[in-house]
């Protein structure tokens, strides 16, 4: 008889391997409602059952003579063995069908056998069955189920035999009906079944389900039939019954062999499916931080595949066990009946070597097998360890096999077997997915985020937090470290550098290495006070001594940070925007203190800047860009020696522009060159043109770095003096201290180019670098410049003035020629000559002035010396 059977409600509930209890969340509150839901359906059917079978039993006294004391306990036997023959055809949603051969005592019983005596052969044989095979769960369910189908079963044929008039009208009619009513019975409850436990079933499934078990509950039926009337009029004939009979079980094995196959492949094609399209979503998955790249989200994945697992196996229960992660503990996912404990973290299952499947049973003599089974409540158990080359990726067990008579099969070995490869695939693909992605948003060296990881895990907690701080910090020193000490030790002081924030910041702040030694932080919920005095402590920690090996490496940090406004649309906010006003503050702290907030105003600056860069060239062409003279006077004999050319810029929109702005940004945007030839021409030619008036008025350009990074720069020059046939002496170089010093060994050779064109090299706004004068001597210099700051500080200050007298002595000691710029002062001069300074220049004597205002000062303020015509010099007027 086909049978079949409402399995328990499957429901995953997820569980670390802690000791804890399993949860009792909402997935296992609904399998306690569907568990009593079910408990209810089996009362209502055994009621049923014994009521109708009570009514049947009055309504058809038996009518038969049969008094043979052994026909119960026959047809007993017969039922227990046509199930042990039964084949298991179906397995889908719940419902398992079994082919059994219930129907032939059955038949017979319906001919030969009081309704009482069948009735409890079938309900005795059943419930024997079951409870051989354990199958504890149903038996009271399943026990109405047997009374209700013999009972329906004789209510059928009595009735037919009522219809067709008396027993004696061809009886097999009646029996014929009757047996075919039980399976159809059992199959309408099982159906109920399902719905109780509100599961879905697909109605093509159900009428193919029944349908065949007609088909199949006919065939056995005849088959019943026909051996016993066969039998019943011709006992020599039993040999060809018992033929026929064995002929039929053998079709029914090799057709469920082949629907076994067939359903095993689907199955193997749905969870591959499965596991394949969680892959790809695991790869969608935007990334996190390093602990979230795969988390507890698939949970629901896994649990899904388990079932299908367990589906198909009939499985009382799939256990899988996943590392997800290499540093995580195993999590596991449970499908079916509850685990009765936690499972240990010990679990010797753990620990088994390969990754083919074992099949263990309780009868197992191995102590590790026994307590494992014991541990899981189990009889029997599939396990298979998933494992990606010889890593433990996980586990996965199916244990007890449901509503079936028998245990695990060779084929559910082999299907698990090749199920759990697909699985191991699919996780070591994860892994390396998880790899990559790790890999490509971290920063190898310091293991923090890099820019692509840091927009990633930024842009959300910027957007949803009203005050975020992005914070910028760079570590000044890496260069010099690198330089004087190679890159493992430049490496090694940046971990030092991202291990101090790390431990500064705490584990949640995003933290990334941006670029080179400059790193960014996320501060969320973090108000302005706050980001100022995590940004200072951030400093005071980088900024303190770096010990690598043996040596002291000292940093400075200089931190920069902005916060979000109130005003700024939440869309809008945009990581790398922040990142940048953060190093725009940076950047402003370069000229003071080391902590900066971002202001709107800087954007701005940086805005002009980048405006003034573009339009550089364009400006000079279009003569905004102009050159103005400041007069150098000789100290004792107010001989005007020569003028300082300096640029000027009269922007269209921005007005004049100073140089100590456009000039940097020029030099950055590598536009030096350009600068320098246009100034250098220009001032050249003024040159010539008081030469050819017959005045020696000598003329300094500025130089910048750039300038002596350049190794053509001297031929430049000398092809400019060429052109304005301006002999050397009556052109000065000035070039600042820091200049020189950025890279010795590179400005030395142009610096000697230079000074071979017999032209005057001066050492511009001395006195705030770190250089000494003796290493000055080193090099092919003539003048050294006193910075405007000990100038002006000299009547007031002792310090400068001491500073300002060592540098007129020693420079003096050198036999070098000594400027001094910035003199304003009357008092300054007089000190200044007193000391025995050279040269003076400031807006005492004059501001810097455009070429017509100079030559008007000129006329004005000076004299012209009684020397030999082409030899004049000018005399400053007191
Ligand atoms: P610098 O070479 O030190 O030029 C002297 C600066 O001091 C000039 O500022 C000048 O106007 C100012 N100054 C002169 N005497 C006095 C005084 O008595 N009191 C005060 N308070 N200031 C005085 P300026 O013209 O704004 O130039 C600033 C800087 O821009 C220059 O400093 C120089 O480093 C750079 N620069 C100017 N022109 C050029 C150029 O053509 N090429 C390059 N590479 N740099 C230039
Ligand atoms: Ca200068
Ligand atoms: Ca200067």
């Amino acid at each position: 008889m086909p049978n079949a059977h409402g399995d328990s409600a499957g429901t995953g509930t997820a569980t670390a391997d802690t000791p804890e209890p399993p949860d009792g969340g909402q997935a296992s509150a609904q399998a306690r409602a569907d568990e009593l839901r079910f408990r209810l359906y089996t009362a209502v059917v055994l009621t049923v059952g014994v009521l109708a079978a009570g009514a049947v039993s009055t309504w058809l006294p038996f009518t038969g003579s049969v008094h043979l004391w052994w026909i119960g306990p026959l047809l007993a036997a017969a039922f227990l063995g046509a199930e042990q023959l039964g084949v298991n055809v179906d397995v889908r949603s719940g419902i398992s069908w079994t082919i059994s051969f219930t129907e032939i005592p059955l038949v017979i019983g319906l001919l030969v056998a009081p309704f009482e005596v069948v009735l409890t052969a079938h309900v005795v044989a059943g419930v024997t069955t079951l409870l051989a095979r354990r199958v504890t769960g149903r038996v009271l369910y399943n026990a109405g189920a047997f009374l209700l189908e013999v009972t329906s079963a004789f209510a059928v044929a009595g009735l037919v035999r009522q219809i067709l008039g008396g027993a004696d009208q061809m009886p097999w009619i009646a029996a014929l009906a009757g047996t075919l009513t039980a399976p159809l019975a059992s199959t309408l409850l099982a159906m109920a079944a399902v719905r109780v436990l509100r599961r879905r079933m697909r109605v093509n499934t159900v009428l193919r389900l029944a349908g065949r078990i007609l088909v199949v509950g006919f065939v056995n039926a005849s088959v019943g039939l026909t051996g016993y009337l066969v039998i019943s009029n011709t006992p020599e004939a039993w040999p060809i019954v018992l033929a026929v009979s064995l002929g039929l079980a053998a079709l029914y094995w090799a057709y469920s062999d082949l629907l076994r196959e067939q359903r095993d492949m689907e199955a193997l094609t749905d969870v591959s499916l499965m596991v394949a399209r969680s892959g790809q979503q695991a790869a969608a998955r935007p990334a996190g931080r390093a602990d979230d790249v795969d988390g507890g989200v698939d949970i629901e994945e896994w649990t899904t595949l388990a079932e299908r697992i367990r589906d198909q196996l009939a499985a009382a229960r799939i256990v899988l066990r996943l590392r997800l992660d290499p540093d995580e503990s195993m999590r596991t996912v449970v499908v079916g009946d509850d685990l009765p404990t936690a499972l240990p973290v010990d679990d010797p299952l753990l620990r088994l070597r390969g990754s083919h499947v074992r099949h263990l049973r309780l009868t197992e003599t191995h102590p590790d097998v026994r307590t494992a089974l014991l541990d899981r409540g189990a009889h029997e158990a599939l396990v298979v360890p998933l494992r990606s080359a010889s890593q433990l990726l996980g586990v996965l067990e199916a244990h007890d096999r449901l509503s079936r008579w028998r245990g695990f099969g060779k084929y559910d070995v082999q299907l698990l077997g090749t199920m759990a490869s697909h699985l191991a695939t699919s996780l070591d693909n994860r892994r390396l997915l998880a790899t990559l992605r790790h890999d490509a948003y971290h920063d190898p060296l310091t293991g923090l985020l890099n820019r692509p990881g840091f927009r990633q895990v930024a842009t959300d907690p910027l957007r949803e937090n009203e005050h975020s701080v992005v914070l910028r910090v760079d570590l000044d020193v890496l260069s010099t470290v690198s330089d004087a000490l190679g890159y493992a030790w430049a490496d090694r002081m940046l971990m030092a550098a991202g291990g101090r924030m790390r431990d500064t910041l705490g584990p949640d702040v995003p933290l990334a290495r941006l670029e080179g030694a400059s790193f960014a932080a996320l501060l969320v919920d973090c108000d302005a006070d706050g980001a100022h005095e995590t940004a200072q402590r951030l400093r005071t920690q980088l900024s303190a001594p770096y010990p690598v090996d043996r040596l002291t490496v000292e940093a400075n940090a200089v931190v920069g940070y902005a916060a979000t406004t109130a005003r700024e649309n939440a869309d809008g906010v945009d990581v790398d925007s922040f990142l940048q006003r953060a190093d725009m503050a940076v950047r402003a702290t370069r000229s003071g203190e080391e902590v900066r907030a971002y202001v709107p105003s800087m954007g701005q600056i940086f805005l002009r800047r980048f405006q003034m860069v573009t339009q550089f060239r364009q400006a000079i062409e279009q003569g905004q860009v102009s050159v103005h003279y400041q007069p150098k006077v000789a100290l004792p004999g107010k001989q005007v020696l020569g003028v300082e050319a300096l640029v000027r810029w009269q922007h269209p929109e921005f007005g004049r522009v100073n140089p100590d702005e456009f000039v940097p940004a020029v030099e950055a945007a590598g536009l030096v060159g350009v600068l320098t030839s246009f100034v250098l021409d220009t001032a050249l030619d003024r040159v010539r043109r008081w030469l050819d008036e017959g005045l020696r008025i000598s003329v300094a350009v500025n130089l910048s770095v750039r300038n002596l990074a350049d190794t053509e720069f001297p031929a430049q020059v000398a092809d400019a003096l060429k052109r304005f046939d301006v002999p050397g002496e009556l052109l000065t170089l000035e070039l600042t201290e820091s200049g020189v010093m950025a890279d010795p060994e590179r400005a030395l050779p142009i610096l000697r180019g230079l000074a071979e064109l017999g032209i005057e090299l001066a050492v511009d706004d001395f006195g705030t670098g770190y250089s000494s004068l003796a290493y000055l001597r080193q090099l092919p210099v003539d003048q050294v410049k006193i910075d405007k700051s000990f100038v002006f500080g000299m009547g007031t200050d002792l310090g400068d003035l001491a500073v300002v007298r060592s540098i007129v002595e020693l420079g003096h000691s050198l036999g070098l020629t000594v400027v001094a710029e910035g003199v304003e002062e009357d008092v300054a001069r007089d000190q200044l000559e007193a000391m025995g300074c050279d040269v003076a220049q400031g807006y005492l004597i004059s501001r810097p002035l455009s070429e017509e205002r100079l030559q008007a000062w000129l006329t004005a303020r000076t004299v012209r010396s009684p020397a030999p015509a082409s030899e004049a010099v000018l005399m400053l007027l007191t």
